[in-house]
């Protein structure tokens, strides 16, 4: 669903048995590296509902009236309508019926999205795996956002201090120039942190009700996080279990 098409290749190894997880965390928690990483060693789709909003910003072709709609609540930092997220996520959802599995990122953001899953998984004949929630004190997430640089071009994502590109303000992968996102700016940041609150924390009720909740701290460099992800989601998966990530030493 990244870029507005699944990003999935079809001579990829498709793993024995496939991982459909979600993925829950504030804004700057790091949620969006950890599904990267994921994404590679599950063999899963990365499936990210921020990507598509962006995508469809810089996209030059003819927007629909109900993604202009969406991207005016994107600059202000608020969640897009649930109706018009839910629509998007229904006319992707081949993406969810990949051999490969899913990892979904940004998506549920409310109750009603998770309720919306939900029907559409039933009516697929698919179920979750988990629903990995990462967790980080608030000061910690102001800090991580406020030093977020996005590539312009291939949207890879750097920290002025924790990941910092070679060249200040150039990406590393593509040469592309790197930005400040709209919604990374101290204004935006506490909208989003009060959104987040409000509207998704209820989905970690939702999910622990259901006995889907993997609490991950989400402390440590990305490597740590990741392999205590994976350790955490061992023994979720009957017939499937996950082998462990590259030693922090060696990555
Ligand atoms: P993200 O990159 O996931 O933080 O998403 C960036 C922005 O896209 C959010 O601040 C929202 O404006 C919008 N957005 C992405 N996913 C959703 C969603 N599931 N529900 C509502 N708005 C969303």
């Amino acid at each position: 669903m990244r870029g507005g098409a699944c990003e999935w290749n079809p001579a990829d190894a498709t793993p024995a048995r496939p991982w459909r997880l979600v993925l829950l965390g504030a804004p700057g928690v790091g949620k969006g590296t950890q599904a990267e990483l994921l994404a590679d060693h599950l063999g899963a789709v990365h499936l990210s509902t921020g990507d598509l909003f962006r995508a469809a910003k810089q996209a030059d072709s003819a927007r629909s009236a109900a993604m202009e709609e969406a991207l005016q609540y994107m600059r202000r930092g608020e969640l897009v309508p649930d109706d018009i997220v839910i629509r998007l996520v229904e006319e992707r959802r081949a993406c969810l019926r990949l051999p490969c599995g899913f990892l979904l990122d940004g998506y549920p953001r409310t109750v009603a999205q998770a309720e919306a899953l939900d029907r559409l998984l039933e009516r697929e004949g698919l179920v979750l795996d988990g629903v990995l929630d990462y967790e980080l004190p608030l000061d910690e997430v102001v800090r991580r956002l406020s030093g977020r640089r996005t590539c312009a071009r291939c949207q890879a994502v750097f920290h002025v201090d924790t990941r910092p590109p070679r060249r200040e303000g150039v990406c590393d992968h593509c040469g592309g120039p790197l930005f400040q996102r709209e919604d990374d700016r101290p204004e935006a940041v506490r909208v989003r942190m009060e959104v987040y609150q409000r509207s998704t924390a209820p989905l970690i009720d939702y999910y622990r009700q259901r006995k889907l909740l993997i609490p991950v701290p989400a402390h440590g460099t990305p490597q740590e996080v990741f392999a205590r992800s994976l350790e955490l989601l061992n023994g979720r998966h009957p017939g499937a279990a996950v082998t462990a990530a590259t030693p922090i030493s060696a990555a």
